[in-house]
This record gives structure tokens, C-alpha cells and sequence, in this order.
């Protein structure tokens, strides 16, 4: 695996760069950021949160192929009664048949046809656990991105804002971790869920972009197939965006080349494609 390793050191370093390399996006990218939360919270936070969601969606789309203007509409609730996580509103189907149907999410087909999409009263529903936003740290400037970290414990808001769009955007489905089946009860598939591949008991994404970079396809998470690595896969997978076994924060991360790879595996273009 060492040659695998070191086309990914190189991979990384390539990213780092990139990230700061986004063209401007011709079309223009507008959030609408509203909250509903289950608690009081205070109009500054709130003002941080929306700062923060505004840049990291700034981020992403910078990276993606967008044709017409696009109001991405995100509803945002503050729960103690739900752990951190995003979803479009909506999943809209592509293709496929009775007993299979396959669904994108509403944020990929906005990004795809904005103007069929942009009229939906809301896009992207993203839940922040409470107790988890005690711990936020909001980051001076959301888009450059390189002020020091705070002190240990404290989590990058727009690293885990970063994480969750991801999700709502194609990084979603159905399937069982475990046995790799749909679990939905008629059997729908997303275009992640398309990639996904089950080899001696592991789940891999195994999408021709991502093979391409990653040799065998990324090991999925156990119990969790909507990440990638664990503790005892490549190292380097462990300081990666959507790394599903846990970070020491604090911790930042930056949308790299394996999950535009994920992306554009999951039918969505991705400026100078891989
Ligand atoms: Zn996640």
C-alpha cells in the first residue's frame, strides 16, 4: 500500500493548494439562512453560525460547476434532542425502477438546474446539536481560513459546517453499513449508494473518479458508510473532511481531492474535472 500512500501525499499537497486557487464563481451563489431552533440562542451566535454556514456554502459550490445564479435556502436548527446533521429537504428522482428507484438530493439538483429548483421554499435542512455548539469555535475569517486554532477541545465551526453540506449535497443513501443493502422499504438507491461496494465484509466507494485516485476504491466507515476510514486504514485518511471515526480536535479541515472525486462520482461536474 505504500505506493497507494504516496500518490495520496501528493494528492493532499495538490489540494492545499487548490483550495485556494477557486475561481470566482460566474454564476452567483446566494444563501438564505433561517433558524427554528428547539432553544434560546443568542443573536450573536446565531449571526456566527450564519457567517460561518454562509462561507462553508461559498466554499463548496466555488468548487462545482453552476450554470445560472443559484439562493440556496437553508433551514438551521439548534436541538439537545438531535446529534449534528444535514440532509437536502427534498431527494428527487433520476432514474432507475420499481423496487430500486434512485434519488439525488434537492441540493444537487439545484446545483444542476437552478432554475427549476431555486422557487422551492427550502433546500437544505441542517440540525446543530446544543450541546455541540458550546464547543464551537468561529473562525475570524471563514473563507481564508488560516488563523491559529483555538485552544484543545474546541471544534471548527466551518470544518463540521464543511462535513454536513457534504452530506446534503450526495454524501447520503440507504444502505444497511453493514450488509451494504438499501434498508429503505422499497428499495431506493442514491447516486451514492450507486459507488458503494461490498468487499470480504467492508464497505468501499468504489466510483471510477475516486478509483482513479484511490486504487481499490475508499474503505467506508463500519456503522457509519456515509464517511470514509477507521482506525487501522491509511493514516492519511484520518485528517480528511469526512473521516468518520473521530477527529482530536481541534482540527481543521479543507474539502480535498477525493471528495470532489465523490462528488463528481455521484453525477455532479466539479470545475476542471478530475
Ligand atoms: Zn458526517
Amino acid at each position: 500500500m505504500k505506493k497507494v500512500t504516496t500518490i495520496f501525499a501528493s494528492i493532499i499537497l495538490a489540494v492545499a493548494c487548490l483550495n485556494s486557487a477557486v475561481s470566482p464563481q460566474k454564476a452567483k451563489v446566494t444563501s438564505q439562512i433561517w433558524f427554528e431552533n428547539d432553544v434560546e440562542v443568542s443573536k450573536d451566535i446565531e449571526g456566527e453560525i450564519r457567517r460561518s454556514l454562509e462561507a462553508a456554502v461559498q466554499t463548496l459550490t466555488g468548487f462545482l460547476v453552476i450554470s445560472e445564479d443559484v439562493t440556496v435556502k437553508i433551514a438551521v436548527k439548534v436541538s439537545p434532542d438531535f446529534p449534528t446533521s444535514c440532509r437536502s429537504a427534498e431527494f428527487i428522482r433520476i432514474g432507475g425502477e420499481r423496487g430500486g428507484y434512485i434519488y439525488e438530493q434537492l441540493f444537487a439538483s439545484l446545483i444542476k438546474d437552478p432554475a427549476k429548483y431555486n422557487q422551492k421554499p427550502v433546500h437544505i435542512r441542517l440540525f446543530i446539536n446544543s450541546a455541540m455548539l458550546e464547543k464551537f469555535w468561529f473562525d475570524p475569517d471563514p473563507i481564508k481560513r488560516d488563523s491559529p486554532l483555538p485552544e484543545r477541545g474546541k471544534i471548527d465551526a466551518v470544518t463540521v459546517l464543511l462535513h454536513e453540506l457534504l452530506h446534503a449535497l450526495c454524501i447520503n443513501g440507504w444502505k444497511d453499513s453493514e450488509t451494504g443493502e438499501s434498508s429503505s422499504p422499497n428499495g431506493a438507491i442514491s447516486t451514492y449508494d450507486l459507488n458503494v461496494t461490498e468487499k470480504s465484509g467492508r464497505l468501499y466507494f468504489s466510483g471510477p473518479k475516486v478509483s482513479k485516485l484511490y486504487p481499490g476504491g475508499i474503505p467506508l466507515t463500519a456503522r457509519n458508510y456515509k464517511h470514509y476510514g477507521q482506525r487501522g486504514d491509511d493514516p492519511d485518511l484520518s485528517n480528511l473532511l469526512m473521516f468518520g471515526d473521530g477527529h482530536h480536535h481541534p482540527f481543521r479541515s479543507f474539502i480535498n481531492q477525493l471528495d470532489l472525486a465523490i462528488i463528481e462520482d455521484c453525477g455532479i461536474k466539479v470545475k476542471n474535472g478530475l
